[in-house]
């Protein structure tokens, strides 16, 4: 027999370990949203004129952002939600035409921009020249830097990320594991020139997010950069679930934790300036800059 809805008696599609309940198609979607709009308000995320563009990989996650943006959102006449996709170059992943195609077909606009005329070069390219070891390294310095300004271009106020509660989590032990300080404890104040980011999956379990998305969310696309394996993401992913398993809160510790480490610092800790090459806002030395001198030498 099937096992039922605590709050209804409907048939259960999840149970959530850490809240004890089992809930049904219904009532694990109002339970999803509720949380995400929470989160949104609670970092007072969403105002009226905002322009927000969801960074979409075409893949469940951020598919998922930019349809529960659109059903929340979508009927707001001093509001667009928009889609964009950054093509890295990378043979067999990723294609553009079919990403902006989810976006589309939840009456999105889609923009795409590429490495190669950004940069005039493809990842694939920076692989067969420097190896594939550092390949996450140079294409998420090149893929932040082309989205804020490409959002930016676009007149974007916001760029929505699909990023879920693991995604977060292992972004806090990454940085443990690295002993980098500096990015747990970097709070970023709106600058000139960047685009503030929004997360509101943030506290939403990848599992949660795949089931919204296998729910109402047709054509995405689940095969894997082929480069994905060489990440550190990887490895702290499988040990985060690992443990997970036997503590099913620590995923929401680790994202409380880096909140927390943040609360009462300074609005802004970070120095902003501008990179007297391309004239970007950056941190300290220009990364975009640094990469492209790197992979062109
Ligand atoms: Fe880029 Fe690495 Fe992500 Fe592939 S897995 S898209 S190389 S960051």
């Amino acid at each position: 027999m099937a096992v039922k809805c605590l709050k209804c008696n409907r048939d259960a599609v999840i149970f959530q370990r850490y809240s004890g309940m089992h809930l049904c198609r219904e009532h694990f979607t109002a339970d999803l949203e509720g949380r995400a709009k929470k989160t949104i308000r609670q970092h007072k995320w969403v105002s009226p004129g905002d322009r927000i563009a969801v960074a979409m990989s075409g893949g469940k996650d951020s598919s998922a952002v930019l349809y529960f943006l659109k059903k929340v959102f979508g009927e707001r006449r001093d509001m667009e939600i928009f889609g964009v996709t950054i093509d890295e170059g990378i043979k067999g992943y990723r294609d553009p035409s079919s990403v902006c195609g989810i976006a589309e077909k939840y009456g999105a606009k889609c923009y795409v921009a590429s490495f190669s005329e950004r940069f005039g070069v493809t990842l694939d390219d920076i692989v067969k020249k420097k190896g594939d070891k550092n390949s996450c390294s140079y294409c998420g310095v090149l893929r932040r830097q082309i989205l804020n300004s490409f959002a930016r271009e676009l007149g974007a106020t916001k760029i929505a990320m699909g990023f879920n509660l693991d995604d977060e989590a292992q972004s806090v032990l990454m940085n443990v594991l690295r002993g980098d300080s500096e990015r747990l404890l970097r709070k970023q104040s709106p600058a000139e020139g960047m685009v503030p980011r929004i997360k509101p999956f943030m506290y939403i379990p990848e599992r949660e997010v795949a089931l919204y998305a296998s729910l109402y969310v047709e054509g995405y696309d689940e095969r894997g950069c082929p480069y994905s394996y060489n990440a550190l993401r990887a490895d702290v992913r499988e040990l985060l679930n690992d443990y997970n398993y036997r503590h099913p809160s620590a995923k929401y510790s680790l994202v409380n934790l880096g909140e927390d480490l943040k609360e009462g610092l300074k609005d802004d800790n970070t120095k902003i300036s501008r990179c007297s090459f391309c004239g970007e806002p950056v941190f300290g030395e220009c990364h975009t800059c640094r990469v492209l001198r790197e992979i062109k030498k």
